[in-house]
């Protein structure tokens, strides 16, 4: 019986983490979303950050890996590529909340009066403002659960709010309409052929004295865990023996909520909050995806050309696009990850002769440049498939313009300002823009594909929506001079015509795209972008042979 007598139809889950930071507390997250999505439920997954950034959108990739976007030109954290991923359902800018933002909100209504007088405090008003962030998705009435992923780590100053938040909510939603499932570590210590207990014990302590008494408690572990051991983490963490789950470190993380299901998280889960389902998870087609990704029958050697390459969570989505298009494929891709400041001279040749495609990766700013111009140029007179996204398509368009069309300082005016050819140019709209926060030309636009296009044949039908992110544009006041010389534009903006595709026809597959494929591609959907340039590059090599 909830202890308010309220009756909520959305009941939410919330996911700690304890004794380290990449436990995996996304995976997890996502996994217990997959199973209880596959018995039928509705379900979507929300991440609370504890930093003071109103969001990740003016985070260096270095510091917090990719920034993804979302429909609804939400900037947000990659965890929720990976929900999205997984899930198969979009994400909003409800699913991705900051303590920036939360503070940003509460500070904007002091501003504005709304407190009348009253002391703004970080409880109530901090932590209302965070209960109002949690609830507002179930409120939405689209969802059956809704799961909140707390980042960092219990004991973190940072994400104390929160916390308190979570402790509260225990009281207003009643105690069966809400779980806290905490992930810990249970170390291996080799000296002594043991697993250790201890740092899980002191994890829970420590979410206890934020009052939270967790409900489920999932170990990440080398190891299976033993009953004995299992029997310890129970009886001096507070719960029943069920609800200690093993997280066997996984190949992949597609294994991972077949893991789960194993150790019947879902149905603890489902057990604990007196829901009723009788229906057996359906992983059918998961399975299918992993049997093909861990069986390939071919691999393909594609170059990832980046400046953030030394952190590949920086290309976390486009790395994942080529494991779903991969497995449509039955081809393992093995991904290059090449510098695009290593891209100099003779060093272009050497590293891109031997492989089977190319990717020139999306990005900002000056450093590196040149490279992938280079890498380019290489690709395009050697006839190698060819996939540049955003920047990537932004370099070839400047490639074509100085090696085909003899403009030499053809260039985009994020780099050189002042260039003679600015074949690459500043969005109207974006001229007097000032803040950086939020506003580039962000979230979904509609696409019109050329009818012959490689796109629209790629796609299978003329429009399209893809996501954005990005400021500078093809110029269209070159557009004729490129068509001219052989470079074809694939499709259009149908609202005010900005160019979103450029082909080389005469290539065997060169694509350029304004926007991010790799945001929308998932397990169930695979981009059918990655797909086709998986199997342009498969083909490629069976036809080097
Ligand atoms: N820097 C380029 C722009 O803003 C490309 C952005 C990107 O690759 N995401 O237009």
């Amino acid at each position: 019986m909830p202890l308010n007598g309220k009756h909520q139809k959305t009941k939410y889950i919330f996911v700690t983490g304890g004794v380290t930071s990449s436990l995996g507390k996304g995976i997890i997250a996502s996994s217990l979303a997959k199973l209880l999505q596959s018995r039928g439920l509705s379900v979507t997954i929300q991440k609370l950050d504890p930093y003071l950034n109103v969001d990740p959108g003016t985070l260096n990739p270095y510091e917090h890996g990719e920034c993804y976007v979302t429909d609804d030109g939400a900037e947000t954290d990659l965890d929720l590529g990976h929900y999205e991923r997984f899930l198969n359902v979009p994400t909003s800018q409800a699913n991705n909340v900051t303590t920036g933002r939360i503070y940003y909100n509460v500070l904007s209504k002091e501003r504005k009066g709304d407190f009348l007088g009253k002391t703004v405090q970080v409880i109530p008003h901090i932590t209302d403002e965070i209960k109002r962030n949690i609830l507002q998705l179930g409120k939405s009435g689209k969802f059956d659960i809704v799961i909140t992923e707390i980042g960092g780590c219990v004991g973190d100053i940072e994400s104390l709010p929160f916390l308190e938040a979570v402790r509260q909510l225990k009281w207003e939603l009643g105690e069966k309409n809400m779980l806290t499932v905490h992930l810990t570590l249970v170390p291996y210590l080799k000296s002594a052929g043991e697993l250790k207990t201890k740092p899980t014990q002191h994890s829970v302590k420590q979410l206890q004295m934020s009052g939270i008494q967790p409900d489920i408690i999932v170990c990440r572990t080398e190891h299976p865990l033993p009953g004995d051991i299992r029997k310890k983490i129970a009886l001096f963490c507070n719960v029943e023996v069920q609800s200690v789950i093993e997280a066997m470190d996984a190949k992949t993380i597609y294994e991972v909520p077949l893991l789960m299901k194993k150790e019947k998280l879902d149905q603890r889960a489902l057990y604990m909050m007196d829901i009723y389902n009788d229906k057996d998870s359906d992983m059918k087609k998961w399975e299918e995806f992993l049997y093909k990704f861990k069986h390939p029958e071919s691999e393909v050697r594609i170059g990832l050309i980046g400046k953030y390459v030394e952190l590949r969570d920086a290309y976390k989505s486009i790395a994942e696009a080529f494991i779903h298009g991969g497995a449509v494929n039955k081809t393992k891709v093995k991904i290059e990850w090449i510098h695009s400041e290593s891209m100099v001279a003779e060093a272009v040749e050497e590293k891109l002769k031997d492989l089977d495609g190319v990717l020139v990766a999306p990005g900002f700013g000056e450093r590196g440049i040149e490279g992938k111009i280079a890498a380019v140029k290489y690709v395009r007179e050697n006839n190698i498939p060819f996939l540049g996204i955003c920047l990537g398509m932004q370099m070839a368009v400047i490639e074509y313009a100085r090696n085909v069309l003899g403009w030499e300082n053809a260039h985009s005016t994020e780099m050189e300002k002042t260039t003679e050819y600015p074949v690459i140019d500043l969005m109207a709209d974006q001229q007097n823009i000032e803040n950086k926060g939020g506003t580039m030309r962000l979230g979904a636009y509609n696409c019109k594909l050329s009818e012959k296009s490689l796109a629209k044949k790629i796609y299978g039908k003329s429009k399209i929506s893809e996501r954005h992110r990005h400021r500078w544009e093809f110029n269209n006041k070159y557009r004729t001079d490129f068509e001219k010389a052989g470079l074809f534009i694939g499709g259009t903006n149908p609202e005010n015509d900005l160019v979103e595709i450029i082909e080389i026809p005469k290539n065997r597959f060169f694509i350029g795209v304004q926007y991010h494929p790799e945001l929308k591609s998932t397990v169930l959907q695979p981009h059918p972008l990655f797909v086709s340039f998986v199997k342009a590059s498969l083909d490629y090599k069976n036809s080097k042979k």
